[in-house]
């Protein structure tokens, strides 16, 4: 890894101010899957355990961007963290303003300040509406939310004397506190789950041990497009299941009845198959597949290969695409999986992607699972301790896979800057 971490910082009786990824399903006032705080205790324990206070900030869902909305308040994870995790937690009104640069100022060595969500001011984000604008007033708006945004992530800055990025699930946004900051901090380091992440994801696709299998599934091709592309000339083999897949088969001129498909990439999908070829890696789609005649878990179901019935759609691999993945599965070193390969959320149309979790589970093989929807399939699975390394970031994990830089990242202080 190319950036500095927190390894590279002499901790002592500082204020180090982190951005944290908490950004979890709560309902009701409460967190229903701690994942994402659980991976960045050791991070939190360590600054405190050196004599460090903490200041932590994080987003929470998509709140308007205009001020404190309740359902979007990190409050019951400050409760969380001082109930759960046996932190000395106060909760902060807001994330800038004097109040909370006076409770930052205040906080004794050991303690910690959790700033409330940092989208209720749009200038983390830094977006403007300019759909309605001249091009001069859209250029005049950008530039004056660009300096509201620099404004922000300054106030946050001045908040300690350290900067650490642990928010690996919004390493792909430049917003004020994920990247901007970095401007205003003598020191901007990653954390032990920002550098976890890294170094898994990093070593899948630079420095694998091979053979390399990509497991690609998910609803459409249109989103992991340039993920397929990008891991063709990393990987040595690529499974495509899950609704993407057919339109994989449309355009190998099968019929595909009712189920999902994006007629307007038919041609890339065979670009996609062509490259492949071209490069000597193995593509596997399914040879058979479970179909039903609705969307619906207690559809009437059938097994097919080849052409699919007018008027049923493909919901999930069938047994003998099963046993093939599986094989292929059996035989990789490294595998990344982002996608399941059917609707696993009915559990009807689940096994197809609960045969490869437990294959994978089996493998022996370095394990990652990219985040989002495989996770909680995963979880389903109950396999999620089996697997080497289950993302804690979907988008950020999807755009690392293909090969793109992640602004939170790029943003930190070089290994190499003394
Ligand atoms: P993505 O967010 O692109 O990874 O897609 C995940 C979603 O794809 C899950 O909610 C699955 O239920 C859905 N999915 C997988 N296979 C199919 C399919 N054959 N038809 C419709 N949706 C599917």
């Amino acid at each position: 890894m190319n950036k500095k971490t927190l390894r590279d910082v002499k901790l002592g009786n500082n204020k180090v101010v982190m951005r944290v990824d908490f950004n979890v399903p709560i309902d009701d006032g409460k967190i229903m899957d701690d994942t994402r705080i659980q991976a960045a205790l050791p991070t939190i324990r360590h600054i405190l355990d050196a004599g460090s206070s903490l200041v932590l900030m994080s987003h929470l869902g998509r709140p308007t961007g205009t001020g404190y909305q309740k359902e979007f308040s990190l409050a019951p994870v400050g409760a969380y963290l001082t109930d759960h995790c046996g932190l000395n937690v106060t909760m902060a009104s807001d994330c800038i303003g004097d109040d909370v640069a006076a409770l930052a100022a205040a906080l004794k060595p050991g303690a910690v300040l959790l700033l409330e969500n940092t989208r209720f001011h749009t200038e983390e984000v830094g977006k403007v509406d300019v759909s309605k604008l001249s091009d001069a007033d859209a250029a005049a708006a950008k530039a004056d939310m660009k300096k509201r945004q620099n404004r922000m992530a300054q106030q946050l800055a001045a908040l300690g004397d350290i900067y650490v990025n642990d928010a690996f699930g919004a390493a792909h946004r430049a917003h004020a506190s994920t990247a901007v900051i970095t401007s205003y901090t003598s020191t901007a380091v990653a954390g032990f789950l920002m550098e976890k992440e890294l170094q898994y994801l990093g070593a899948a696709v630079e420095n694998p041990e091979r053979p390399v299998l990509a497991i690609v599934g998910g609803a459409k091709i249109s989103g992991k497009l340039e993920l397929l592309l990008n891991l063709i000339d990393k990987v040595d083999a690529i499974i495509i299941g899950g609704g993407m897949s057919y339109t994989f088969k449309k355009a190998l001129g099968e019929k595909i009845g009712t189920s999902i498909c994006e007629d307007d990439l038919i041609p890339t999908a065979l670009k996609t198959l062509e490259s492949a070829k071209n490069k000597g890696r193995k593509i596997l789609l399914p040879v058979d597949n479970v179909l039903a005649d609705r969307f619906d878990a207690d559809a009437n179901t059938q097994i097919a290969s080849g052409d699919f019935p007018d008027g049923w759609e493909g919901v999930d691999i069938g047994p003998k695409s099963i046993t093939l993945f599986c094989a292929e599965v059996a035989r990789a070193k490294t595998i990344i999986w982002n996608g399941p390969m059917g609707c696993f959320e009915m559990a009807p149309f689940a096994a197809g992607t609960n045969a490869i979790c437990r294959a994978v589970a089996d493998s022996g093989a370095v394990s990652i699972i990219g985040g989002g929807d495989s996770v909680s399939a995963v979880r389903k699975c109950g396999l999620y301790d089996k697997m080497s390394h289950v993302s804690t970031g979907g988008g950020a994990s999807l755009e690392f896979l293909e090969g793109k830089a992640l602004p939170g990242v790029e943003a930190l202080d070089d290994a190499n800057e003394s």
